[in-house]
């Protein structure tokens, strides 16, 4: 069984999980530990124990350790890829594409431990000094979904070691694999005893007592509205810090100036890779009534050419859906486009392919969709693409808008001065001009407005203001 780790050691728990590959349901990965509510407590000890420390170590060997752990992610990225990809399911290309990145963003932050900055103001009375400065927040609870099994575990740890903080963190409970090779890679850098230590576990159970927990000062969550919106809720109540990155259902639209093969392209993107299972896929595409046919066609026959199958087959475009309940999710919202009156294209399950058992689901298209079917309305989180009818740039921007969600938006246009507006208009926190939605950048920050985040932005130079708090003080 692969442990949780506490206070700088690999420890037992009653219970424990297999996880399994969605791409061939007969594999085990491993056997991972499911702790509860005592192991919170103790790692929560630890943590706060090691926090000051931490602090007071110098950020050149904050930055050196994070480095080291960057290097060594860089390094491997093959092989946690490869591990990644049968735990998650996402292809192979993708798999190391998200361990790179994750390498990326570690260094980003080895490179800001050694940037934090603070501000010196004269005082309005003679003979003081004003000066403005960041110190940690303490111990930072971070809980992480399944759908970026390592990239968004590091894009809260780095920081939050890096300016820092101790951390207590629990992965999802269905991809624990590349959560303790992370945890593992820093053991194996010189992680010091409970700067960091590992939880896994159910979410009512290792997350909620997270939450509950007195001695953890602020909460870094992503996952589902409703749960982002719970914790939110805890948090406010226990006076802690909180940010939360939940749901999207992001609007690409189309223009009828737009380079047509550019726009099919960047929607197969942002609709259909990884398998549906981003908060930035582009799941709504707002058409141009002139070119909506043309484009219709150009993208359902786009769609077809794309190999759904086992993640590690090289062929293999699509990786299967993560697990039994999100498979039933997407049957379900394929089954109600027809009866909310799409014409639906592709989406069949396929139990079985190349000998193995797996959660294969073809990618879908709604056509016919229109802006207040629940199907353009909700997150499915999966390979299902609805495609609108606009009749023109202000209706586009206007139905764009016309939702809960507003995490990414995307536009394919050739005209400058609509470009602009859109960019302008837009209701989302991160806007894409020629851009599929989806594809971020590891350096700027990332976040939403209206229900798709709550709190501080992450990554980038944002980070720091979740990670860190601000003091200011007058020196007489
Ligand atoms: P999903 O539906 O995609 O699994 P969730 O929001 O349920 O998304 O899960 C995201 C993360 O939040 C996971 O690590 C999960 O275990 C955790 N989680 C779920 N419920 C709670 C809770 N009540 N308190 C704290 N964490 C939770």
């Amino acid at each position: 069984m692969k442990q949780n780790f506490i206070a700088g050691k690999w420890v037992d728990t009653a219970h424990s999980v297999k996880s399994i590959n969605p791409s061939n349901l007969e594999e085990t990965i491993g056997i991972y530990a499911q702790g509860g509510k005592e192991d919170v407590d103790q790692a929560v000890n630890a943590a706060q124990k090691a926090q000051k420390s931490w602090a007071e170590t110098s950020i050149q060997a904050r930055s050196d350790f994070l480095d080291r752990v960057g290097n060594v992610l860089m390094e491997r990225s093959e092989s946690i890829g490869r591990m990644l990809s049968r735990d998650e399911g996402k292809t192979l290309v993708e798999g190391i594409g998200e361990t790179v990145r994750a390498a990326q963003i570690m260094k980003y932050f080895a490179g800001e431990a050694l940037r934090i900055k603070g501000v010196h103001l004269p005082s309005v009375r003679p003979g003081i000094d004003v000066e403005i400065h960041r110190e940690p927040v303490g111990v930072i609870g971070v809980i992480t979904p399944w759908n970026f099994p390592i990239a968004i575990p590091v894009w809260k740890i780095a920081p939050a070691l890096a300016y820092g903080n101790s951390v207590v963190f629990k992965p999802a409970e269905l991809v624990p694999a590349c959560a303790w090779i992370l945890v593992d890679i820093l053991r194996e850098c010189g992680l010091p005893e409970g700067v960091v230590n590992l939880v896994m576990g159910k979410g009512s159970e290792v997350g909620q007592a997270m939450i509950d927990h007195e001695g953890i000062q602020a909460v870094s969550f992503t996952g589902s509205v409703v749960t982002g919106r719970e914790i939110a809720k805890s948090c406010a109540a226990l006076g802690k810090k909180v940010q939360c990155e939940m749901g999207g259902k992001n609007p690409l639209i189309v223009l009828k100036d737009a380079d047509l093969k550019a726009a099919v392209n960047g929607a197969i993107n942002g609709a259909f890779f990884s398998t549906g299972q981003r908060c930035t896929a582009s799941s709504r595409i707002l058409v141009e009534d002139q070119i909506y046919d043309s484009f219709s066609e150009q993208f359902i026959q786009s769609m077809n050419q794309l190999t759904v199958g086992d993640a590690l087959d090289s062929e293999t475009k699509i990786g299967p859906v993560i697990d039994d309940r999100q498979l039933k999710i997407d049957l379900d919202y394929i089954a109600l486009a027809k009866q909310e009156g799409c014409e639906v294209i592709g989406g069949a399950y396929m139990e079985e392919k190349n000998h193995k058992k797996g959660y294969y689901l073809h990618p879908v298209t709604f056509l016919k969709a229109k802006n207040q079917m629940r199907i353009a309305q909700e997150e499915i989180f999966g390979p299902c693409a609805a495609l609108l009818k606009v009749s023109d740039f202000e209706d586009a921007i206007e139905q764009a808008n016309d939702i809960k969600f507003g995490l990414s938006a995307g536009i394919y246009t050739n005209d400058l001065t609509k470009a602009r507006a859109f960019k302008k208009r837009s209701r989302a926190g991160m806007v894409m001009v020629n851009q599929p939605t989806a594809g971020v950048d590891p350096h700027a920050p990332f976040g939403g407005i209206k229900s798709s985040s709550y709190g501080a932005r992450e990554q980038g130079f944002a980070a720091i203001e979740f990670y860190t708090n601000m003091k200011t003080a007058y020196i007489g």
